[in-house]
């Protein structure tokens, strides 16, 4: 899942892939030449990964 930033209306909108077009659904505004974030933070990735090492680690 990916994200991208408005800088009109600085509102976030999400995709689960690369679309051709993509336009703001807020405001319109063309975002197809801004790059592409993650859509996930850092802290909720830090979280998963923790979550998969507790998961495999013997106890
Ligand atoms: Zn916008």
């Amino acid at each position: 899942m990916v994200r991208k930033e408005c800088p009109k209306c600085t509102r976030s909108s999400y995709s689960s892939g690369t679309r051709e077009v993509w336009n703001c659904p807020v405001c319109g505004e063309d975002l197809t030449a801004y790059p592409s974030l993650r859509a996930i933070s850092y802290y909720e990735l830090n979280q998963s990964i923790r979550q998969s090492a507790y998961h495999h680690s013997p106890k």
